[in-house]
């Protein structure tokens, strides 16, 4: 454990899968149940801070595709008009509850540098100290470039569950709740196997955890098991608390606050 993290910080991750229906189109009642527990925690005393996939599929969507587009100028140009789109959804939904949100969207490069990264810390303290619930994602028109072309290298995001490991980290939050189209992490896959089990507490990332992962879950989701494991894994190291849940009962965040079982929980190293 690197540092001081702050107790009654979290961090919440939402990806495009629980965001919007199969059809592909804008799952409203997905918006406003995020936003009203969301509020709610934060009226109990905790401060939340929001990672949130959707820019590129709510750009799908706003410009009536009946799919993503394959060229990335065209996926770039979706994200910006679907970020858009995606803030003024939590912009209205949080009103509804009383809260204000703040956008702050990243490329791997801010965290990079150091002067960048102090700043970044200095307006995510800012924003909870005024109450407010930061919403973060990627900056997609800007850095998708790199995702895209295979170009990673040993950049950091790509992803929105290592975007999110990256946020709890820079904010010292002691928590990540990242909400997935799953129960949690299964020693083997749930949808081909009747008889998988759920991993309930995972204090260790072993070899056999990692064959659990698998690959990705549903068509609209980006990142699937081995990119939340990643981000676990990096959250473990410095201490942090990692859960993973499914997004179709987001209200299942009432429970893992009260500290009782609920998806799979990676314990981070004290
Ligand atoms: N940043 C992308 C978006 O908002 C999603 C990345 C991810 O789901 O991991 O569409």
């Amino acid at each position: 454990m690197n540092k001081e993290l702050i107790d009654n910080r979290i961090v919440v991750k939402v990806g495009t899968s629980t965001l919007t229906h199969d059809s592909g189109e804008v799952n409203y009642q997905s918006f406003d149940k995020l936003a009203r527990v969301l509020s709610d925690v934060a009226n109990m005393g905790y401060e939340v801070i929001l990672v949130s996939s959707g820019a590129i599929a709510l750009g799908r969507c706003k410009l009536h595709l009946d799919k993503t587009p394959d060229q990335l100028r065209l996926k770039q140009a979706a994200a910006a008009i679907g970020q858009c789109e995606l803030m003024h959804l939590y912009d209205k939904f949080f009103a509804e509850y009383g809260k204000t949100v703040g956008q702050i969207l990243l490329a791997s490069e801010d965290v990079e540098r150091p002067d960048i990264k102090n700043n970044l810390v200095n307006t995510f303290n800012s924003l909870l100290e005024l109450g407010v619930v930061p919403i973060v994602n990627e900056n997609d028109s800007v850095s998708y470039a790199e995702i895209e072309a295979g170009n990673c290298g040993n950049k950091l995001f790509g992803d929105n569950d290592t975007l999110s490991a990256v946020v709890a980290n820079l904010c010292s939050a002691r928590l990540l709740v990242l909400f997935s189209d799953i129960e949690g992490l299964f020693d083997s896959d749930p949808r081909a196997n009747e008889g998988a089990r759920l991993y309930h507490e995972i204090k260790d990332i072993t070899e056999d955890i990692c064959r659990a992962a698998g690959g990705v879950g549903s068509d609209r989701s980006k990142g699937g098991m081995v990119t939340k494991l990643a981000a676990a894994k990096m959250n473990m190291d410095r201490g942090i608390d990692t859960i993973i849940t499914n997004g179709q009962r987001l209200e299942n965040l009432y429970d893992v606050l009260a500290g009782k079982p609920v998806g799979t929980l990676f314990v981070g190293k004290r």
